[in-house]
């Protein structure tokens, strides 16, 4: 079932739908959109030596260029990932007392992770993991539910590719869970990798630098005079420094501006604490790879596990390093990640909160926050399942 999913969901299959956008039989076009992730672009900044700005005004242009529509950015919907996380946190903190498993809160931003966890721990640790959809599933519900209506278009209408650095994130787009029983379409259709990306490019005989740059869509994007910003911290969106933040000032009243890391066992396992006259008020940790995992997780079974938040993704070093990124050729795969992170963190950081058009959208769209429309639109579930089997990207 594997295999079928990686030729449903690959560059030919978006080559296919483009050229069915030439036949005369208008009823047959879709309008095609596509959403790249920031650590696609800051792979493909490596690989092309450019920075971020020119990476993303190329591939802009490189896409449109082949008949794609509009090209967004994921950046934007991980805007309402990351607040929708933080309300999450406050509320599990709440109920700590009433609620066993309401913490540690788990990410779930990461499909190598969540497939794991269902198929090896099933019920026992779904309960522990945040409900918020990954940037991914939210540009599907803001592509499929909000900009389908606001062009006319039916969902099924718009063809939507998102450029990911990481083959889980196929098993993601493809989980019942976001697919519409009414319109008979997936949110996100399609999930190309980065190296994916770079066949396309060495398909059409073309190099990324020597395209002319285009303006870049500003609609479900973040972006300031044609720059693409960032949010502050890891490759693998930052979760918890934002949580952390966020949660310090709202149940604590603390401002904190920096965070600190405390490296555990190795860097992929790391711990922040914050403390008040001695007392530890919060503590979260980042837990990277399969191994800081596994710990994890016997620690939870173990009931020997103090933390409040953990960041878990599956793939050592995150997001940037993941399975879908362009592969090191002539350096060593560490100057290669360092090279990436470098690029990633060069953007310009907004904040959540900041972003205008996210706070219009909670109004107009979603109906404000912690609405029905934010739960069908943001959340999603999660389903135990009993045999154990592995994601593609990882192999448990
Ligand atoms: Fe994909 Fe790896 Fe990131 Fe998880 S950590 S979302 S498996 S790239």
């Amino acid at each position: 079932a594997e295999t079928v999913l990686i030729t449903q969901q690959s560059h030919e299959e978006l080559y296919k739908i483009l050229e069915q956008n030439k036949v005369e039989d208008h009823s047959q076009h879709k309008l095609v959109v596509v959403s790249v992730s920031p650590q696609s672009r800051a792979s493909l900044a490596a690989k092309f030596n450019l920075n971020i700005q020119e990476t993303a005004q190329k591939l802009t242009a490189f896409f449109k260029q082949l008949g794609v529509h509009h090209v967004f950015d994921t950046t934007f919907s991980r805007n309402f990932s990351l607040l929708e996380n933080q309300r999450e946190f406050i509320q599990r903190y709440r109920r700590r007392q009433e609620e066993k498993k309401a913490l540690p809160m788990l990410a779930s931003a990461c499909p190598g992770w969540i497939c794991y966890a269902e198929k090896t721990h099933g019920s026992f640790i779904i309960p522990y993991v945040s409900v918020i959809r990954s940037p991914q599933q939210v540009m599907g519900s803001l592509v499929k539910k909000y900009f389908a209506k606001e062009k006319n278009l039916k969902p099924s209408q718009i063809y939507h590719v998102t450029v990911m650095p990481c083959y889980d994130k196929k098993l993601e787009a493809s989980r019942p869970d976001f697919f519409s029983q009414e319109y008979e379409t997936r949110d996100v259709d399609c999930v190309i990798t980065t190296g994916e990306v770079l066949r396309m490019l060495e398909q059409e005989g073309i190099s990324l630098p020597d395209v002319n740059p285009c303006p870049l869509d500003s609609q479900f994007s973040s972006v300031v005079d044609n720059e693409p910003l960032g949010h502050e911290g890891g490759g693998s969106g930052g979760y918890l420094e934002h949580i952390f933040k966020y949660a310090a000032q709202e149940l604590f009243g603390l401002h904190v501006d920096e965070i600190t890391y405390k490296p555990l066992k190795n860097k992929d396992f790391q711990e922040v604490t914050l403390e008040r006259d001695g007392e530890v008020l919060l503590q979260f940790a980042l837990a990277y790879g399969f191994r800081n995992i596994q710990n994890l997780v016997q620690k939870l079974k173990r009931g020997r596990c103090a933390y409040h938040y953990v960041e878990v993704m599956a793939c050592p070093s995150g997001c940037l390093n993941g399975g879908g990124q362009i592969r090191a050729e002539g350096v060593t795969g560490k100057d290669l990640l360092q090279r990436v992170e470098q690029l990633y963190t060069s953007a310009r950081t907004e904040s959540p909160e900041q972003n205008r058009s996210v706070k219009e959208l909670y109004e107009q769209w979603l109906g404000g926050e912690d609405s029905p429309g934010v739960k069908e639109a943001l959340h999603t579930q999660y389903h135990a399942v009993e045999k154990a089997t592995s994601g593609l990207g990882i192999k448990w």
